[in-house]
């Protein structure tokens, strides 16, 4: 497949080819056509997998082409201004109408998207696009928007306060771009975003871009897209395997609760979610943790909206550090800082399992996901693997070794029913799982565990399995 296969302008062509880009990518490929035929589109791909270019080009393309570029943009503002004087108007700012809007969750991001606009569009001379981004001086501002750029880049906040004010006018407006939609959203740009769209024309098309399309994103993907095509390309994200896994087997629960104290003490656990099976638990684990110096609080469905809200607001915020909830409070939860999600019960359903790792590891980070697991449970560790197609490694911590311990080397030849060697991603397939040598291993607490390394345990946990050889990875990533 080629680019000119794809339908794009010569112009466009012309500048990919000078950027060396030959063919491509699998998220080009499926978005482009679809998108310069005005499809609505949702696309989760990883990071990296080109997504700029997917929604950019089919919009310059569009743009490019007589039939969408309909205003006169061929008079400078001070050209309007004069005209407007000479017609005895007071002369004033006249809005921005941009065609195309992407919002991005950053500024560098939207520095980046311009960057890259910039240079798809080097020979389609037309067309403008300006970032306009908190911390830049307002004076600015106001040149970028007189210029009436076609495309505007832009961080919802800042955004937000042009609107307010009446400096750019969505009247026009043809594509409009959520770009890491799932990141906007963890950095609380909801109610933001929700302004903005409501600022658009309902005719307009729209594509949205995440690392996942599940939950939150999803359902406001769904709310304001029509009819949208769903790509989503397979990816470390939307397999959690930027998650690393672990189960600790436990004697009892005295055994349970101080391998607990001793794993959120671990040095790499910046926020932790620990799910636990009854709502009697999640309160009394909280407050076990609370009197044993742990900024702890419960989350059930027990408690009112309100109260539930508060806790997450200070989750959020990272005035809690542990948070222990049910799995009623599990899907929502979307806390970037979330590092480590450890398991005090099992879920009683597999795919409540996913949901609960999936707490950690947001918008592409490292995760740690630990279930602490009685030996009469090791079944239900069984069922959650075929569910996941993924083989969750046991792991010993010195000082907490289980009295009645499965033999660590029999782990090995464990594998889930219907699991071949080569279901599995090749080694090094994750963009997120290889530690380089010398790097910090996450899941490592610092000389306590045996899972890495020189341990009796040399395929087992950590992300160090993955990096060294394929038997490492391919145990510790499967497929989903
Ligand atoms: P994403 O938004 O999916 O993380 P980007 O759009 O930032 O990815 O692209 C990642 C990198 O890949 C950029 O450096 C970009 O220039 C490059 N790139 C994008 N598409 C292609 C392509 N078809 N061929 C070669 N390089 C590409
Ligand atoms: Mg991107």
């Amino acid at each position: 497949m080629s680019f000119e296969a794809l339908g794009l302008h010569v112009n466009i062509i012309r500048a990919l080819t000078d950027s060396g880009y030959t063919k491509p990518t699998a998220v080009q490929e499926q978005a482009i056509p679809a998108a310069i035929e005005g499809r609505d589109l949702m696309v989760s791909s990883q990071t990296g997998s080109g997504k700029t270019a997917a929604f950019m080009l089919p919009a310059l393309h569009k743009l490019a082409t007589a039939e969408v570029v309909t205003y006169d943009n061929t008079k400078t503002p001070n050209q309007e201004r004069q005209s407007a004087r000479s017609r005895g108007d007071r002369p004033r700012f006249q809005a921005a109408k941009p065609k195309m809007l992407v919002l991005t969750p950053t500024r560098e991001l939207a520095l980046q998207v311009t960057t890259a606009t910039d240079k798809y569009s080097a020979y389609s001379r037309r067309i403008k696009a300006v970032s306009i981004l908190g911390g830049m001086p307002y004076p600015k501002q106001m040149q970028l928007l007189s210029r009436n750029p076609e495309i505007l880049v832009a961080t919802p906040g800042r955004l937000i306060d042009h609107m307010e004010s009446g400096k750019i006018d969505f009247s026009e407006l043809q594509m409009l771009v959520l770009d890491e939609a799932d990141r906007m959203l963890d950095m609380g740009f909801i109610d933001d975003i929700e302004k903005i769209v409501a600022a658009t024309p309902p005719t307009r098309q729209t594509m949205l871009f995440s690392a996942t399309l599940d939950g939150v994103v999803g359902n406001m993907a769904k709310r304001i897209t029509t009819e949208p095509l769903v790509i989503q390309i397979a990816g470390s994200a939307s397999k959690h395997e930027n998650i690393q896994q672990r189960v600790h087997f436990v004697d009892d629960l005295s055994h349970k609760n101080r391998m607990l104290d001793h794993l959120l003490r671990d040095v790499s656990v910046d926020q932790a979610v620990v799910f636990t099976a009854t709502k009697r638990d999640a309160d009394s684990i909280a407050d076990r943790l609370n009197i044993a110096g742990f900024a702890a609080a419960a989350l059930h469905g027990d408690m009112h909206q309100g109260a539930r809200n508060r806790t997450l607001d200070a989750l959020r915020r990272g005035q809690v550090r542990v948070l222990v909830a049910t799995d009623v409070a599990a899907r929502g939860i979307d806390v970037p800082g979330i590092t480590h999600v450890f398991n005090y019960d099992l879920p009683k359903f597999p795919e409540d399992y996913v949901h609960r790792i999936g707490r950690t590891g947001r918008a592409g980070r490292k995760g740690l996901a630990v279930s602490l697991v009685n030996h009469a449970e090791s079944m239900h560790v069984k069922r959650i693997e075929r569910f996941t197609k993924q083989l969750i490694p046991v792991d010993v911590i010195e000082g907490f070794e289980p009295k009645k311990s499965p033999a660590p080397s029999r782990s090995a030849a464990r594998k889930p029913n219907g699991w071949k060697p080569g279901d599995n991603r090749k080694s090094g397939g994750g963009a997120y799982g290889n530690n380089k040598p010398g790097q910090r291993s996450f899941s490592k607490p610092a000389g306590t565990s045996t899972g890495n390394g020189a341990g009796p345990r040399k395929e087992g946990g950590g992300y160090k399995g993955n990096r060294s050889n394929d038997s490492g990875a391919r145990r510790t990533f499967g497929d989903y």
